[in-house]
């Protein structure tokens, strides 16, 4: 008698579970057959931090290089490499803090007045293995300089595949022809 209990448990269970199926089979599917399909509602999701344009440039990004960013990631995953307006890559480096007076390593001259002070976006990194997706960053952006990227389907095999320059990657998304603000 008791092994005909356990028989008939087993069935209901069988039974039970083949109804799970049975209703889950003719409900619209969600899922996709990644990777031959891949999911277009990624409109609310956080992908890595990325540079967002200016409205009237789209090769250059909102940033004014105030580095707060820098200060309020927790995890020391922003590094942003800056330069006069107009001067050269890889030319004269020489470029202002935020504070005053300071200059940063590699600058000879005194500061000019500070109106007269303008610098640009010459690197941004971002080490992506590092970014907890807290978004303290994008929160702390006074000209709204940072966006969640929609990139859900990164993949790599080294540390270094999830480094980015995201200036870079900021032009590589710019439409062809794009001209640069004066
Ligand atoms: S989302 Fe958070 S952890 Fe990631 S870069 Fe921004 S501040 Fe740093
Ligand atoms: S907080 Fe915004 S404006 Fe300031 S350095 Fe970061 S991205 Fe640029």
């Amino acid at each position: 008698m008791p092994g005909l209990a356990k028989t008939i448990k087993g069935l209901w269970s069988l039974i039970v579970g083949l109804g799970v199926t049975g209703v889950e089979f003719f409900r619209p599917q969600l899922t996709v057959h990644y990777p031959r399909k891949e999911v277009d509602n990624l409109a609310t999701y956080r992908g890595h931090i990325d540079l967002v344009a200016r409205d009237d440039d789209p090769l250059t990004p909102r940033c004014i290089v105030c580095r707060k960013c820098v200060a309020a990631c927790p995890s020391g995953c922003i590094a942003i490499e800056s330069r006069l307006v107009g001067a050269e890559p890889g030319g004269d480096a020489r470029e202002l803090s935020l504070a005053p007076g300071l200059i940063v390593t590699g600058s000879h001259a005194a500061p000019p007045p500070r109106q007269k002070i303008r610098r640009e976006v010459a690197a941004f990194h971002l080490n992506y293995n590092l970014c907890s997706l807290c978004g303290l960053c994008v929160q702390t952006c006074p000209v709204q300089s940072l966006a969640f990227s929609r990139e859900a389907y990164l993949c790599g095999s080294s540390r270094a595949d999830f480094e980015f320059e995201l200036l870079e990657r900021l032009r590589r998304r710019a439409p062809a022809g794009g001209q640069r603000a004066a």
